[in-house]
Formats: structure tokens, sequence, C-alpha cells
């Protein structure tokens, strides 16, 4: 690759205004020791706390290099990284969280490797510092994630990533509205590695994550990636009415040999026949879901594939 590249810094801010002074400095500093031509872009996804004065004077004091993005409410972090994406000029462009979880030095690291032709590079959190219940359900998520999507990386949680240009270009041409960023990108990588990063404590206010907001989060995840828990519902609908149809085969038969005091007067019948309606309406939800979502990937309207280059040799003729 020529080295001439730019590195473009995406941070989404959300009442951040205790970090963003560190933040700034440190991230300065990592651009700083790159030979590369930084800007780093602050989303500003609605905060109600100083965070826009500290972006409005960051970008002051240093103009061409930090930007502010300012979002007239808060949308949740991917969605303001998107807006971050859509002012990116860089060539690779790396995202980092405004906390000081993941630390700004990495950033040179995460570039080399781009550099070695690696189209997505993730990072892994070592000695997670979060509750236990976040770091429970990181690893279920990253586990269902790596077999739904193939794509080996161990932790999608991480956001202080960088991807190669044509990788935001090809993202932000996905309309669809609630997303998950490393998903999404991975699904138009096609090489991509994982670098060990530390992880420290959040170095000031708490999460912005609320229970809701991290549930919605993760069924973000989920959708973004598979329509299979539609599909679910035909296979639960299935298997239901199949036992329903084979017990109320096995009732019969117990009811002819044994007589109707056995069958309870016909209670067992009832619950055999139950099962069979049960089974069938599961399929027929799972009929609507099939529908739903073909309509699901319709909507979203992602491309149906990506061409990552084309070899015509008349060209080189
Ligand atoms: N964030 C955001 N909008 C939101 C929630 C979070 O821009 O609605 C930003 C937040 O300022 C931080 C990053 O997303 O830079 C990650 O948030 P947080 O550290 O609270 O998440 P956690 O580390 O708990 O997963
Ligand atoms: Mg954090």
């Amino acid at each position: 690759m020529k080295d001439n590249l730019s590195v473009s810094i995406v941070i989404p801010v959300f009442n951040e205004a205790e970090n963003l002074s560190e933040l700034m400095e440190r991230c300065l500093k990592a651009c700083g020791s790159m030979d590369h031509s930084c800007e780093i872009i602050l989303v500003d996804d609605g905060s109600i706390d100083a965070s826009e004065d500290k972006i409005v004077e960051a970008a002051r004091m240093n103009p061409g290099i930090i930007k502010g993005v300012f979002l007239n409410k808060n949308y949740g972090q991917h969605s303001a990284i998107m807006a971050g994406f859509e002012q990116a000029k860089g060539d690779i462009i790396v995202t980092l969280d405004a906390d000081l979880q993941n630390p700004p030095e990495e950033i040179p690291n995460l570039v080399n490797q781009i550099k070695l032709g690696y189209d997505v590079v993730g990072s892994v959190r070592e000695k997670r510092q979060d509750t236990l219940f976040r770091r429970m359900s990181s690893l279920i998520i990253n586990k269902t994630v790596q077999k739904v999507t193939g794509v080996m990386m161990n932790d999608y949680g991480c956001m202080l990533r960088a991807y190669k240009r044509y990788i935001i270009d090809a993202v932000l041409n996905c309309p669809e509205r609630s997303t998950f960023i490393p998903v999404l990108a991975n699904s138009f990588a096609r090489t991509t590695t994982e670098i060990i990063v530390k992880h420290e404590e959040r170095h000031a206010g708490n999460s912005k994550y609320s229970i809701l907001k991290l549930i919605s989060l993760q069924f973000d995840l989920l959708t973004s990636m598979t329509t299979f828990p539609l599909r679910l519902l035909s296979i639960i609908g299935g298997i239901i009415s199949f036992f329903g149809v084979g017990f109320g085969v096995f009732l019969m038969v117990m009811r002819i040999i044994f007589g109707a005091v056995w069958a309870v007067n016909g209670v067992f019948t009832l619950f055999a026949v139950l099962f069979i309606l049960i089974g069938a309406q599961f399929i027929a939800l799972g009929l609507l879901g099939e529908y739903l979502g073909r309509v699901y990937n319709d909507v979203r309207a992602r491309p149906r594939y990506y061409i990552h280059h084309i070899i015509d040799k008349q060209e080189n003729q």
C-alpha cells in the first residue's frame, strides 16, 4: 500500500465531558507518533453535559485535525459512529470509545495491521474490566456471532477497530436503521485480524448503556446478522405437532386396548388434539416468519454482493 495514507479516528461522545481532555491529549499524541495525516472526528450524540463546549474548544485549538459533528439528539452509539463515518475522509478509519477503556495508544498498531493488508482489524480486550454480567453476555454473543457469520473474531463488543476505506463506503451504502457496525463491516471484509489490547476501567462517569439499551443493542446485533429466530418458529412448530400426532396415535391405541377409563374419559384425547393445534399454529407463525424474514432482508436493502476487485486480462494487454 502507498504510504501517504490518511487516518480518520471516529469517536462517539455521549455525556463524556470529564473524559474528553485526556482523550484528546492521548489521541493527538497517538496521531503524532504516526507518519500519516490524521483527523479526529468527535460525534456528539446529543450530550446534555459540557461535552459540546469541550468539543468546540478542542476543534478551535486544533483546526484541521479535530472536527466536531453534533447530532440534535441522542441516537445511540452506532448511529453516532455512522454520522462520523459520513464525514471521515481518511483511507483508514479507526473507531474508538470516548471513555478511555480502550487506550488510544493502540491506534498505531491497528493502522499497521491495515497496512499489512487486512481489511478489518478488531481488538480483543485483555483482562476485561467490566461486570461479570457484561462479560458473560459478551461471551455468549461472541460465540453466536462466530457461528452465524463464520468470521472468527473473538470480541465483537470492543469498538477499538480499524477499517479500510472501501469497507466504510460499503457500510455507508447500507440504508438500514438498526445496525451493529462490527458485524456489518465484517460482512464486506475479505481478510480480518485481531490484536490484543489492554482494557481499563472507565476513566470517568458511568456506562451509557442502561439495561434496556443493552438489550436493544443485542437485538440489533442478532437481527443484523440473521433471520434464524423466525425460522426457529417453524422448527419448534414442526417438532410440537410431530409429537402431538405421535401422542394422539399412542392415546388412540391405548384407549382401544385399555378402555375409556384409562384415558380419563377423553381428557387425554383432548391433550393430543391440543398439541396438534399448537403445532399447527407454530407452523403458521413460522410461515409468516419466512415471509417476514424476506421482507426484512429486502427492506434493509443491503447490497446483494460486494465485488472486492476485478481482474480483466484485456485491460493489461
Ligand atoms: N455512546 C453514544 N451514545 C449512546 C451511548 C453511548 O455515543 O447512546 C458512546 C459513549 O459516549 C462511549 C461509547 O459510546 O464513547 C461507549 O459507551 P459506554 O462506554 O457507555 O459503553 P460500555 O463501555 O459500557 O459498553
Ligand atoms: Mg465503555
